[in-house]
């Protein structure tokens, strides 16, 4: 087996240390990509992907979960992509095309990008290198090392039986090589369900963003599978939500509730997530009493703490900013503090109303 890299500790988080590339790798939030050959490379075909267009105003909105990199294959968009969007082309199609379509950029695999270096053809921004994990031996990742500061993105993949173990070992010879190079994890889970999909992504690839490794998710399910892109890309969202490493939505952290809790926890959660569910990337711990509720809710942004019968303390991260609030003004104080430290955005329907 592959002795755990000098540094790496095996019960703490700490992300391995990638020099960033681009919008990918080093401090930034790990990336989405998703394969869209085989489906329709349209402005409706990018909706279940978080990015919608909106034909009157010849503009795109992003979703919370609006996915980063779209691979097309030999395929270039005849469409303008979103600013926030880029697409992945085969690198061979890339070169055809002069490497010069905007956001597009090519992905090789080790020959065919040592022969478009050698020629002089490389994308200056970025360069997906495809790699198995197999082929990612201790001497290639010396080599790789060797190549820091080279536009170069690793597209990490296994065809071993257990992926979590084979993509660990290969992380495992990347940090000791001391390649720096950021790595998006390519997982393919063809030929599964929706639910089989989701369960064993969320087992592999959760557990290698736990252990620190990846800076960024590619997920492969069938072109036909139930809830199509929109369904993967969700998975790969809900993983990165889960494992925080990309919070792209608002997360409750909620006592179990005992004995001690002092109001209705699952109705006052309701009416709490009813008003901030579309809020982004910020945590509410929701707390029956203030004897154990403030020490649960951990790193919670705002916390919602029951005091006593009808009361609540509210608490911007571990400081109380408001005591025993009568609990019928409770959620609306809530709000406002959010918004005094400006957390809060208005829903679509509230923007339009005011507008
Ligand atoms: S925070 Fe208080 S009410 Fe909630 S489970 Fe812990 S002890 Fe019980």
């Amino acid at each position: 087996s592959t002795p755990t890299p000098e540094g790496h500790d095996r019960y703490g988080y700490t992300r391995r240390h990638t020099e960033p590339v681009s919008s990918t790798g080093g401090t930034q939030v790990p990336v989405v990509c998703h394969d869209m050959t085989g489906r329709p490379l349209t402005t409706a075909g990018l909706f279940g992907l978080g990015h919608r267009y909106r034909p009157e105003l010849d503009k795109w909105a992003a979703d919370d979960a609006a996915c980063d990199f779209i691979f097309i294959g030999d395929r270039t968009c005849d469409f303008a992509l979103p600013g926030w969007l880029s697409a992945i082309q085969d690198g061979a199609t890339w070169v055809k095309h002069g490497g010069h379509t905007e956001r597009h950029h090519p992905l090789w695999t080790s020959a065919t990008y040592e022969a478009a270096r050698a020629a002089g053809k490389i994308d200056p921004k970025i360069n997906f290198l495809a790699i198995d994990a197999d082929e990612l031996t201790a001497e290639r990742a010396e080599e790789l090392a060797s190549q820091q500061g080279a536009p170069i993105v690793l597209l990490l993949s296994t065809a071993q039986k257990n992926v979590l173990a084979s993509l660990r070992a290969a992380f495992f010879r990347l940090s000791k090589g001391r390649c720096t190079l950021p790595v998006v994890i390519r997982h393919d889970l063809c030929g599964r369900g929706a639910e089989a999909v989701q369960l064993k992504a969320a087992a592999d690839l959760g557990g290698l963003l736990l252990d620190g490794f990846g800076d960024g998710l590619w997920i492969d399910g069938d072109v036909g599978i139930e809830g199509g892109l929109q369904a993967l890309n969700r998975t790969a969202f809900g993983i990165l939500q889960a494992t925080r490493t990309r919070i792209s939505r608002t997360e409750y952290i909620s006592c179990p509730s005992c004995g001690r809790t002092l109001f209705d926890l699952q109705e006052t959660t309701a009416k709490i997530r009813a008003v901030t569910d579309h809020l982004k990337g910020i945590k509410i711990g929701i707390m029956g009493c203030i004897v154990n509720g403030p020490g649960e809710m951990a790193d919670a942004d705002y916390g919602y703490v029951g005091t006593g019968p009808g009361k609540i303390t509210l608490y911007k991260e571990k400081e109380v900013v408001q005591r025993n609030i009568p609990e019928t003004e409770a959620v609306d104080a809530l709000i406002e503090l959010i918004r005094s430290h400006g957390d809060w955005v208005e829903t679509p329907d509230q923007a339009s109303a005011s507008a």
